[in-house]
């Protein structure tokens, strides 16, 4: 039975930013926390506050291939801001909240599966750790993971897009006019999870008006088709009228109605930049929403009306909604070898840049295609930093749902790969066994971790 009450944790990490005068500072959350308590807020019996605590190095190797090692990509804020995410998590499986609110920083959602540094203001992703994190130690299967943030999740995007399990919908927007400059509609997954990636790129300028309509007309009816046993909000709230680094023009109540219809399990803090006009009232908002209390009144003080819309840009939209309505509902049918080809891998070329780190990554990526299993994936990244400093190395992952075929190869891909000298750094990240190896090649040296047994 779930708990009638919702649960929030707050964490603004003091200690750590980008720098003192990056948007993406602790004051972000200063001016929600004391909205939050003039409003005696926290003092309804509907909400639940709770101390944060710490992801471990473990939950993050499960999710994350951090180069050269998870310590040397996290700092306690990270494991804090993480593990907030996953003991609301363990409070909602356990029925003592219905639903919960990780008001925490850093952010997470452009850090993808491989990990040379910072970019998007992000080193590790909360939500993906989350979503390992709830199939290793409560048996959640089918997980959907919706992005409100004005910006593509590109990295959850990259972590899950092999894996059928999981839906990923983002809506942001148009990626031509912003970072990290992708979400398009074409990008839907790969071939052993077409249309788990949805993407609804957004023109500038519009309102709560097609935020809805994208909600109502395709984000809710693809979640109902799906039935996912958790549902995670990647909680931007960037694309608010006045974010400083977005252009879009929702309002509070806008974020919150969208809280109130999608009914997440949990919401995890991302963007949102205008710290005092913004963040304390759609925080404050999708908190009441959370909790099943009365947001109507909650009003920026600067509230201009209703936005006028451009027509063409929402009849765009439209248009949109239904091209990938129908991609959805043929999701089955679709002759996949006709897009993906054949072969017994499939292969992307990728180019990542890391804005924050300034780091440019070259990555192959290729992902075993196999009957019984969505099949292992090795990534070839290699990530160099200003123009003399680089750093090679090979990632293995079996999947949870990984059969014996695939995880054999997929050992021998890491042993493999240990004797090339190419390579400074050899992974491999068994999630079916949740066990993870490194090899460093100068020091001949292999660490293992395991994690506790399901029921310890
Ligand atoms: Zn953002
Ligand atoms: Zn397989």
């Amino acid at each position: 039975m779930r708990g009638k009450k919702t649960g929030l944790v707050f964490f603004p990490a003091f200690d750590w930013a980008i720098s003192p005068t990056h948007p993406e500072r602790e004051e972000r959350l200063l001016y929600t926390r004391d909205q939050i308590f003039e409003e005696g807020v926290l003092d309804l019996p509907q909400i639940k506050e709770y101390a944060p605590r710490l992801a471990t190095v473990h939950d993050v190797a499960r999710t994350h291939f951090c180069v050269p090692r998870v310590q040397s990509q996290v700092t306690e804020a990270h494991l804090i801001a993480a593990g907030s995410a996953l003991l609301l998590a363990d409070a909602v499986v356990s029925g003592e909240i219905k639903n919960g609110f990780a008001l925490v920083r850093p952010p997470g959602h452009h850090a993808m599966r491989v990990v040379h540094g910072n970019r998007g203001f992000c080193n590790i992703n909360n939500e993906a750790i989350l979503v390992e994190y709830l199939r290793r130690h409560h048996g959640i299967r089918r997980i959907a993971i919706v992005d409100s943030d004005v910006h593509h999740g590109d990295g959850t995007q990259d972590i899950f897009y092999h894996d059928p399990d999981v839906l990923f919908i983002s809506f942001h927007q148009d990626g031509r006019t912003i970072y990290p400059g992708t979400g398009f509609p074409h990008e839907l997954g790969g071939p052993g999870a077409y249309a788990r990636t949805i993407n609804i790129p957004l023109p500038p300028g519009l309102g709560d008006e097609t935020f809805h309509y994208v909600v109502d007309n395709l984000i809710l009816p693809i979640l109902r088709d799906f039935q996912p046993e958790f549902i995670i909000n990647s909680a931007g709230q960037d694309n608010h009228y006045t974010d400083p680094l977005g252009s879009m023009r929702f309002t509070a109540w806008g974020y919150a109605e969208f809280t109130s219809k999608l009914k997440p399990h949990l919401a995890v803090l991302e963007g949102g930049y205008a710290i005092e006009t913004a963040l304390p009232y759609v925080n404050l908002a999708i908190l009441l929403a959370l909790a099943g209390l009365d947001y109507s009144r909650v009003r920026e003080p600067d509230w201009p009306g209703a936005v006028k819309e451009n027509p063409d840009r929402v009849s765009r939209v439209k248009r949109m909604v239904d091209q990938l309505l129908r991609v959805w509902e043929e999701r089955d049918n679709i002759d996949i070898e006709k897009i993906f080809g054949r072969g017994p891998f499939y292969e992307r070329q990728k180019k990542i840049f890391y804005d924050t780190d300034y780091i440019e990554e070259e990555q192959l990526e290729r992902v075993r295609r196999c009957p019984s299993c969505p099949g292992y994936i090795t990534v070839d990244s290699q990530g160099v930093r200003g123009y003399s400093y680089s750093t090679r190395v090979f990632c293995v992952s079996v999947p949870f749902q990984a059969c014996g075929a695939c995880q054999a190869e997929a050992y021998d891909a890491y042993e493999r790969a240990k004797g090339l000298d190419v390579y400074q750094y050899v992974y491999l990240q068994d999630k079916s066994t949740d066990t993870f190896f490194s090899f460093e090649r100068d020091k001949k040296r292999e660490w293992v971790s395991e994690g506790p047994k399901v029921g310890e």
